[in-house]
């Protein structure tokens, strides 16, 4: 293993921050998590050392930066709930915006200028084509995808003004879990839909619902692109290596390219259980877009990144045990 430099991973304690430590320290970095534990778990900070702060409070990042030595920054804090940023619009822009410009503050006093952002494709609001472009407009159509946008922009403006250099990774659904069981998603409230609907097929949870069968899709439901955590995670490591070997900034889908449905997820989960889920119909939730598959070809051209563990069923089959009676794994 070559010897490479400390990382700040804001929100490392949390479901991708997390994934993305143990990705990093298995290329020989050393991931420093920074968290507010707000959401995250501190015993998911297994891979390096564990700094409580706000990523709001621009002299703790600078402190934490400077005490670890770090070079980077990979940015996950964030509350990242499309339906509670529906809700609470200001929640999401004092944590995502300020804590942005928190960051970047701490990054400038310490003079770090290399900086992986978690975006998303909630940026895209309702695409006028599919799979997504990242010259496709982005017009969000909720607060969380709004607040990522201005973080992105934010991140455009200082590299402008200074010599900052970024990554800006646009995420589709992340899922999944860690294949050897050391981590997995664990999320209070739990509101995302493979969790929720593995809780319903094990019986820890209550009956899934299903937001929504009138969409213009296929079978009516929501068509969402799933990726795997680990996947996302080892996408990280290769826009660090990127950013650190001079590598310019970029902004990059992270997809696999094939749209899955809300009906595709519990036919997935009933082919694994062999059980019925139990599910009911209601209304769509509001603030989601019908459709949103990525174009996965600039994060292959532009880092060499392809998803290899996406496919639903090794999504399903390594988050299963974190929502089974009693955990198998970890
Ligand atoms: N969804 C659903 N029932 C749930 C949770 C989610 O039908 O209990 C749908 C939701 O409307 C969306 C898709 O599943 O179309 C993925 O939602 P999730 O919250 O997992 O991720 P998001 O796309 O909001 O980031």
């Amino acid at each position: 293993m070559t010897t490479k430099p400390a990382v700040l991973v804001t929100g490392g304690a949390g479901f991708i921050g997390s994934h993305t430590c143990k990705a990093l320290f298995e290329n020989g970095y050393t991931p420093v998590a920074f968290d507010n534990l707000t959401t995250g778990h501190a015993d998911a900070v297994r891979y390096g050392p564990l700094v409580k702060g706000d990523v709001r409070d621009a002299d703790a990042v600078q402190a934490a930066l400077q005490a670890h030595g770090a070079q980077a920054v990979l940015h996950f804090a964030a509350r990242a709930y499309v339906g509670e940023s529906v809700r609470m619009p200001l929640a999401y822009h004092d944590n995502n915006v300020g804590g942005m410009i928190g960051l970047l503050q701490g990054c400038a006093a310490a003079g770090v200028e290399r900086v992986v952002l978690s975006s998303s494709c909630a940026t895209y609001g309702v695409p006028a084509t599919l799979p997504i472009r990242e010259d496709c407009p982005q017009n969000p159509i909720n607060p969380y995808g709004y607040t990522k946008l201005v973080c992105e922009r934010m991140l455009a403006e200082q590299a402008a003004a200074t010599g900052l250099r970024y990554a800006a990774l646009r995420y589709f659904n992340a899922a999944g879990a860690d294949p050897s069981g050391a981590l997995g998603e664990r999320h209070d409230p739990e509101t995302h839909l493979i969790p929720l609907a593995l809780q319903a097929a094990f019986g820890t949870g209550p009956a899934l619902s299903v937001f929504g069968t009138d969409y213009p899709t296929e079978d009516g439901t929501c068509i969402r692109d799933y990726i795997h955590v680990a996947d996302l995670a080892r996408a990280h490591v290769l826009a660090l290596d990127h950013l650190l070997r001079g590598g310019a900034s970029l902004c990059v889908n992270l997809g696999t390219g094939q749209g899955v449905s809300v009906r595709m997820i519990i036919r997935a989960i009933e082919a694994m259980t062999g059980q019925p889920l139990p599910v009911v119909y209601g209304p769509r939730r509001a603030g989601d877009p019908p459709s949103l598959v990525a174009d996965p070809a600039q994060a292959h051209a532009l880092l060499g990144f392809r998803t290899s563990q996406s496919d639903i069923t090794t999504i399903l089959r390594d988050a299963a045990p974190w929502f089974r009676p009693v955990r198998q794994a970890g």
